[in-house]
């Protein structure tokens, strides 16, 4: 019986697909304006046309791929870093975490440590290689999330991370891209 509030960590297609279908929409100052449009060069749906069993049924009848279209989901909200979102019983603070995309933001509760970290940082391969991807600041990003007390992390992909976990995959990252983009 309460609102519901949508929040989307980043503008990318696996992350605002169905965006449209909630009315109460929240998400990133960075890219807000793309929001309207859902411009295949920001979002990457154009990635989706030629992908192999993109779908396990048809939708509708003659369907395909290559028709796909994000449907637009202008935000009624933007955050950013240091923005809260407050839900009565659990007060979020809003990071800005840049890297996988420049527009990837976080949300944390200080209070009890749950951590929603969108793609700045999951316990699967991380992806640094996109048009709009930025290793020197997923680096900062990673750096940043070695001091973060979190309790749980809940990732964009791969399965949820406690602190530990959470610090050696950016420990990992960080050894990996040594030198690279720095
Ligand atoms: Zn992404």
């Amino acid at each position: 019986g309460k609102p519901l509030l949508v929040v989307a960590t980043h503008i990318h297609l696996d992350h605002v697909g169905s965006l449209h279908e909630f009315p109460l929409r929240a998400g990133p100052r960075h890219s807000a304006a793309y929001f309207n449009s859902m411009d295949d060069a920001v979002t990457y749906a154009h990635m989706f046309h030629d992908l192999e069993d993109a779908v396990s049924k048809l939708p509708a009848p003659g369907w395909k791929a290559a028709d796909y279209k994000i449907p637009p989901a202008p935000l009624m909200r933007t955050l950013d870093e240091g923005d809260t979102v407050d839900l009565g019983d659990r007060l979020f603070r809003v990071l800005h975490l840049p890297g996988h995309s420049p527009d990837s933001i976080a949300l944390f509760d200080e209070a009890d440590g749950l951590f929603f970290a969108g793609d700045a940082i999951y316990d699967a391969m991380l992806i640094d290689d996109l048009p709009d991807s930025d290793r020197s600041a997923y680096r900062r990003t990673m750096q940043r999330l070695l001091d973060l007390p979190i309790r749980i992390g809940h990732g964009g992909h791969g399965p949820s991370f406690d602190a530990k976990r959470m610090r050696e995959i950016a420990n990992g990252y960080l050894r990996r891209t040594d030198g690279i983009g720095a």
